[in-house]
C-alpha cells in the first residue's frame, strides 16, 4: 500500500488545500494530512482548532486521515511508512521554498520523495493568509473555504477583537 503525507499549517484549511489533497488521494492509497502543531503565537487558530477543521473537511474521504505532528516532517513520514511528502505549488516564491525543503528532506531521508502538485488555476491566488486578511476586513470568503471555516473565522476574529489584527499578517494593505 502506498502512503503519503500532506504536511502544512492549515491556518485555516482552504479550498486550495482541499484541491491538492483530493488529487494526491488519487495518486496514493492512503493520504495522511498532517497538521503542524506549532505554537499559536503567529497563527490565528490553535492546533486543536486547525486539526478539527481539517478533520471535518476530510470526514467523507475514505483514504484520507488527519493527524497533528511536531518535529521533523521526514520523521513523521518515516513513522507512518509514507513514501512521499506532498506539497502544493502556486507561485514562483513557493517553488524556491519547496525546492530548498525538498532537497533538505532528501538529505535527511533519501528514501522519501517530495511530490509537488501544481495548483489549479482557480486557486492560484488562494492562501490561508489572504483568506484571513479578507475575513478581517469583512470580505466575502465563501467559495474559498468550506462553510464551517467561514463561521470559525468570523467567530475567531470577533472573539479576538483588536488582537486579531496582530495575529494576521496584512498583505494587501500597506502603509
Ligand atoms: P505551510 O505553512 O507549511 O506553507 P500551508 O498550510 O500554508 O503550509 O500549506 C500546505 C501546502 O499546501 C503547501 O505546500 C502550500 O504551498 C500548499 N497550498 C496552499 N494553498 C494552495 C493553493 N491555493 N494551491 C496549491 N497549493 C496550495
Amino acid at each position: 500500500m502506498s502512503t503519503a503525507i500532506f504536511p502544512g499549517t492549515f491556518d485555516p484549511i482552504t479550498n486550495g488545500h482541499l484541491d491538492i489533497a483530493r488529487r494526491a488521494a488519487e495518486l496514493f492509497d492512503h493520504l495522511i494530512v498532517t497538521v503542524y502543531a506549532r505554537p499559536t503565537k503567529t497563527l490565528l487558530f490553535s492546533t486543536e482548532e486547525r486539526l478539527d477543521m481539517a478533520k471535518k473537511a476530510f470526514q467523507d474521504w475514505p483514504n484520507v486521515t488527519v493527524e497533528s505532528y511536531d518535529g521533523l516532517t521526514v520523521d513523521v513520514a518515516r513513522l507512518k511508512g509514507a513514501k512521499a511528502i506532498v506539497r502544493g505549488l502556486r507561485v514562483v516564491g513557493d517553488f524556491e521554498f519547496e525546492f530548498q525543503m525538498a532537497l533538505m528532506n532528501r538529505t535527511l531521508a533519501p528514501e522519501i520523495e517530495s511530490v509537488c502538485l501544481m495548483t489549479t488555476k482557480e486557486y492560484y491566488f488562494l492562501s490561508s493568509s489572504i483568506v484571513k486578511e479578507v475575513a478581517t476586513l469583512n470580505g466575502d470568503i465563501s467559495g474559498l473555504v468550506p462553510p464551517y471555516v467561514v463561521t470559525a473565522l468570523k467567530n475567531k476574529i470577533h472573539a479576538l477583537g483588536d488582537e486579531a489584527a496582530e495575529r494576521i499578517k496584512m498583505i494587501t494593505i500597506r502603509d
